[in-house]
């Protein structure tokens, strides 16, 4: 189907906000296309955390909370210190939400964590698992997981189709892949999906060099992964989660494991 004049005029104008919104990932300097700026990543992020602390089952004190704070601290610390120019921007903060049910953490763009009484319970006695946990959370924030996925959104709700992919035909071909794999054609399988994927596959890895070098094992986030595996009960197949499967986390966390340990042996030595 032709575009008409308007849409033409819509799809050029995100186009140029997708090249002035290029950035790249600190850490692995993967290309980015964000439309925020770090500091929306703060204000996106606060607004949501009003809603997580009107929450009743929010524990901001006791020894749960006070572990996490413990453990969360040094994470904040290493993150800045490998991720300086986004982490030492932002206010981080934690707390604990009681859950048991929960198997889980989650962070807000801009710093703001929160971690079920279900993981501190998988994790316990284990901080150096906690820190695998607080450091892919960590991770998402300094490589703005938060702000990219809301850009992507936009670009695809934005109704650009794949018919409109001839007018990119006069850009780099670098500029031109980017913008293709970030427009895709729409479909959630095919492009917002994998794109999960890959930020847990960078969180996974940015998130066990920040732990090691908080002075933590990052062999525990092995640990982690195999007791996720083991609770867990019936893991979607890769394709349909938004996760990468246990499997496929553990074998990439091992490739990545000999730079974790130097990072943490020059830490702690
Ligand atoms: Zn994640």
């Amino acid at each position: 189907m032709p575009l008409n004049a308007v849409s033409r005029r819509v799809l050029f104008v995100l186009v140029c906000l997708c090249l002035a919104g290029c950035d790249t990932v600190s850490g692995t300097g993967r290309r980015q296309v964000n439309l925020y700026q770090p500091s929306d990543d703060a204000t996106i992020g606060a607004q949501a955390w009003e809603e997580v602390l009107s929450d009743p089952k929010v524990v901001r004190t006791g020894p749960k909370a006070e572990r996490v704070r413990r453990v969360g601290d040094r994470i904040v610390e290493a993150a800045t210190q490998r991720h300086p120019e986004i982490a030492s921007g932002f206010e981080w903060e934690f707390v604990v939400i009681d859950d048991p049910d929960q198997v889980n953490a989650f962070a807000l763009p801009g710093g703001k964590f929160a971690v079920y009484t279900g993981m501190l319970e998988l994790t316990a006695g284990n901080d150096d698992m906690l820190a695998a946990v607080l450091g892919h959370e960590a991770a998402h924030v300094t490589s703005r997981h938060g702000t990219e996925r809301l850009t992507q959104l936009t670009i695809t709700n934005a109704g650009i189709g794949a018919t409109s992919i001839f007018l990119l035909g006069d850009l780099e071909p670098t500029d031109r892949d980017l913008v293709l794999e970030t427009l895709g054609a729409g479909a959630n399988l095919g492009v917002l999906l994998p794109f999960s994927r890959s930020h847990e596959s960078e969180a996974d890895l940015l998130g066990i060099l920040i732990a090691a070098e908080a002075g933590y094992d990052p062999r525990a986030a092995i640990a982690l992964w195999q007791r996720m595996a083991e609770v867990g009960g019936a893991q979607p197949t890769e394709f349909l989660s938004t996760h990468p499967s246990h499997q496929t986390r553990i074998k990439r966390l091992e490739e990545a494991m000999p730079e974790a340990e130097r990072i943490r042996s020059r830490s702690s030595g």
